[in-house]
């Protein structure tokens, strides 16, 4: 049965899935949405005898209903191949009884690159389906993670062109080592004179930009975007919680339609959220356990119903838990509202005008299966200290938040069903706080010694992701105003 997708802010005419995913966000503002959640169409015990790859498709084309099998397949093989670090994929370990799904073996160790190794080619499928001839440029403004991992995927993918901007001073060394030694004649970066902000007003302009746009039909080229609101990259997230399941039951951790918890630190809700439409589609998942880091935002939303983004902005040790706007918290707004647009697009008004809203009690009823909670700063190193010393392995610190906040809920409900932790970043990725945390001894000195103390306490070989970018020649030295974006995009296009 075909799936379709509805805006959240208006009633369209639905569209289809690879509609979807070239758009990225609707012409009225609102996110897409799929107009049903579909049921699994395989057992558990079916699932539980798949490889990473056959689990994404049996999830993936119950979503993209206008791919075919082969378009599909072909997708996931592209994406999930070598580029990571196992055949797994996602890996599990269990410590201290928790099962922490490793979602950092892709090409540029964090979670991300689940959905961003794979969007590209989703994206390529879609232009061919839709007969778009252009050349597709994906424009993205980055605090960190996202433009990485967002380069790693499109680099030499035919038919596109990347183009990232970071806040020149705004993001960590291994971070910007990681953008400016990106290989690609495809892929271009470049360092803004300004804040994150600065960058995402940039290329929301750019976007917004309908002289530009035509010029660039012209010239054969169109933007689109690899932002998280695009369903190409929440479906697949969908993918490694079913997997997940699927191997605790393949192992015999628990039996067939046991209900387990699933705990994931959260900035947009994305990652969250694929895990709530995983338990709709019929996986037995009781609670979700929303972390926030001290940005904790959520957590009040989760306690009194009203979401209010007007408060000092922290700066923590989990920067991709940075935000204050969940972006992707919008779907579920909609759905509690009923799949009512026009009471959603209320409440958005009042985010975007007064900076907050609040539910109804009869919309917070449907929230009894978010657990929200928050870690301190203080908490999050202590709990991967403690870890580390209690049982050796070494969690980053996204992480982190998420395994302070199970320990806080277990604490509060003594609930001890078998839990899966979303393990988001490597802690490779984020080396000084989590040495600092394990041991400040270290605190002096540089990123790439501290690559290798972390190797040393931890028995875990250095990712080849940061072992490349260690020597890696610098490829991209561009650096602009914040008021020149538009010209250094011209200037790659060559038009
Ligand atoms: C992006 C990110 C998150 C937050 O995920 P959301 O889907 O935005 O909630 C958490 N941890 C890491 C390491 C990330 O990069």
């Amino acid at each position: 049965m075909e799936v379709l997708y509805n805006s959240t802010r208006s009633k369209i005419n639905p569209v289809k899935a690879s509609e979807a995913i070239l758009k990225g966000l609707s012409e009225d503002g609102g996110l897409f949405v799929p107009d049903r959640i579909p049921a699994l169409d395989k057992t558990l015990e079916e699932l539980s005898e798949m490889t990473y790859g056959q689990v994404a498709y049996e999830v993936m084309k119950l979503y993209l209903t206008d791919f075919t099998e082969e378009e599909l397949k072909e997708c996931i093989a592209k994406a999930y191949d070598d580029k990571f670090d196992t055949e797994e994929i996602a890996p599990m370990v269990e410590a201290e009884g928790a099962y922490y799904l490793e979602l950092f073996h892709g090409a540029t160790i964090a979670f991300k690159d689940m959905a961003l190794s794979i969007l590209p080619h989703l994206l390529t499928t879609s232009a061919k389906k839709n007969h778009v001839k252009n050349e597709i440029v994906i424009l993205t403004a980055t605090s960190g993670d996202t433009g990485k991992a967002a380069l790693a995927g499109f680099a030499d993918v035919e038919g596109t062109r990347i183009i990232v901007f970071y806040p020149k001073n705004g993001v960590s060394k291994i971070q910007e080592k990681q953008m400016v030694t990106q290989k690609g004649k495809n892929t271009y970066v470049v360092g803004i004179h300004g804040n994150f902000d600065d960058a995402q007003t940039g290329v929301k302009q750019i976007f917004g930009d309908k002289e530009l746009a035509a010029y660039m039909d012209e010239k054969g080229f169109q933007f689109s975007s690899a932002n998280s609101i695009n369903i190409g990259r929440l479906v697949p997230q969908i993918v490694y919680y079913v997997y997940a399941y699927a191997k605790l039951l393949r192992e015999a951790r628990i039996t067939s339609g046991e209900k387990i918890n699933v705990v994931v630190p959260t900035g947009n809700f994305g990652n969250i959220l694929a895990a709530f439409y995983a338990k709709q589609m019929g996986l037995p998942i009781d609670k979700l356990i929303c972390a926030s880091n001290e940005n904790k935002v959520l957590f009040d939303f989760f306690q009194s119903g009203t979401y209010d983004r007007n408060r000092e902005f922290v700066l923590t040790s989990s920067p991709s838990m940075d935000i204050l706007i969940s972006s992707n918290l919008e779907r579920l707004i909609y759905r509690i509202a009923g799949n009512d647009s026009e009471r959603n697009k209320a409440l958005m008004e009042a985010l975007s005008n007064g900076g907050a809203y609040t539910i109804t009690d009869e919309m917070k009823k449907q929230l009894v299966d978010f657990y929200g909670n928050y870690a301190d700063e203080q908490e999050t190193a202590k709990t991967i200290h403690d870890l580390y010393d209690r049982t050796g392995y070494v969690i980053d610190t996204h992480t982190a938040v998420a395994s302070c906040v199970y320990e806080k809920y277990k604490e509060e409900t003594k609930d001890t069903k078998t839990a899966v932790i979303a393990s988001t970043a490597s802690p490779y990725k984020f080396t000084r706080s989590v040495i600092n945390a394990i041991d400040s001894k270290y605190d002096a000195m540089e990123d790439f010694e501290l690559v290798d103390i972390l190797s040393k306490l931890s028995g875990v070989e250095v990712p080849k992701a940061i072992e490349e970018i260690r020597k890696a020649p610098v490829l991209h030295d561009h650096i602009c105003d914040k008021t020149q974006m538009k010209q250094m995009v011209m200037d790659f296009l060559g038009i």
